[in-house]
């Protein structure tokens, strides 16, 4: 059995955030909050999670010291996260701290939406590139069912505010799951061509925090793109940066579909990602089972070459790839929402 093993070895001390499989990692996901205001059925339980309490959160300057030593170490491109993004207080004043610690990044978000009609404008003022919005059924009353929360109109508005505030290109994720909406994924296509979005198809996970995922539920991507092409035919656009294998209409309509294959054809080999989570802890994977804590040295008066040197070691120590098709696959303590997705 092939089990990760640490390194031995230093990770290099400039350069870039490189590990041992030569990887460079510079895009970040930076979460600021665990908490949410939907309770999707593959991420969160109804009565939600224990929330993390308030002083174990990093505030915004703590967030924006990191930021600007994560850009110092190659980070090029970040997506502000959570948990729900949008229920952090005042996430505009934080989106521009963040610009202003890199004025150069790419800078994106992942919401679901539901707060966009009134937080996309003064967002993209603070300085916010795009969004990305969740969205797993067009039908109001599915859509309640994944959700739980009757919030399809509110999410539409979201959209339609970004798409005002200039946030785009508008890309939307959609978790596929069999026997919920898989059914779906056509009309999703027609859609992404009449508003002129890209739609990610996503696998579904083990990162519940119901434990509740089976394989069987997990649409292979493949299927979702055979479906698509047949209805519109679809132009591969090859590999790009992003885990999404990416497709344009071949008639020229506007938008286009990815899928996110994490499960049935992983992208490990490529990856260039990291997160940091909302208390501040530093992880290499999604999957990862150890995670290296940067608040504590952070609120104990280390300097930025220290913090920096956490990060180096975090990014060096990452496994070759997740073990979700392992028979000894190990479910990570986090879920989605409390990692940062
Ligand atoms: N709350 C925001 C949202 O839903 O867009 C951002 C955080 S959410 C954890 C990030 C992404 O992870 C969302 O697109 C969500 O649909 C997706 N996600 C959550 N649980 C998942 C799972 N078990 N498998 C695949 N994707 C999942
Ligand atoms: Fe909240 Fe996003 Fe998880 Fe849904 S997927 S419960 S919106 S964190």
């Amino acid at each position: 059995m092939d089990t990760w093993q640490p390194p031995q070895t230093a990770p290099p001390s400039e350069g870039p955030l490189l590990d041992t499989f030569g990887r460079v990692a510079d895009d970040l996901r930076i979460s600021v909050t665990d908490r949410c205001n939907f309770r999707c059925v593959f991420c969160m339980p109804a009565e939600g999670l224990k929330w993390l309490p308030k002083d174990e959160i990093l505030t915004f300057e703590e967030l924006t010291r990191l930021l600007g030593i994560f850009v110092s170490l190659g980070v090029r491109s970040i997506k502000v996260t959570g948990g729900e993004p949008t229920v952090r207080a005042d996430l505009p004043t934080l989106v521009s701290m963040f610009r202003e610690a890199g004025p150069e990044l790419d800078m994106s978000m992942t919401t679901n939406g539901i707060l966009l009609d009134r937080l996309a404008e003064p967002l993209a003022l603070a300085g916010l590139d795009r969004v990305t919005v969740s969205c797993h059924s067009l039908m109001p009353h599915r859509f309640e069912g994944m959700t739980r929360r009757d919030a399809l109109d509110k999410v539409f508005a979201g959209l339609r505010a970004a798409e005002e505030a200039g946030l785009t290109p508008i890309k939307i994720n959609c978790v596929v799951i069999g026997g919920e909406n898989q059914d779906e994924v056509v009309d999703f296509a027609a859609w992404a061509r009449r508003f002129g979005y890209v739609v990610r198809f996503i696998e579904y996970m083990p990162l519940d925090a119901d434990h509740a995922w089976e394989r069987a539920k997990v649409v292979p991507s493949r299927q979702i793109v055979d479906a698509i092409g047949r209805v519109f035919p679809l132009v591969s656009e090859g590999p790009d940066h992003e885990p999404a294998a990416s497709y344009r209409f071949a008639d020229g309509a506007p938008g286009g579909i990815g899928v996110i294959a994490s499960v049935t054809e992983p992208f490990c080999e490529t990856c260039n990602r990291l997160r940091l989570t909302a208390e501040g802890q530093v992880r290499s994977c999604l999957f990862a089972l150890e995670e290296l804590d940067l608040r504590e040295p952070l609120r104990s008066g280390a300097t930025d070459g220290e913090l920096a040197s956490i990060i180096r070691t975090a990014v060096w120590r990452k496994w070759s790839g997740h073990r979700i098709n392992h028979p000894d696959f190990v479910q990570p303590e986090r879920s989605m929402s409390m990692i940062g997705g």
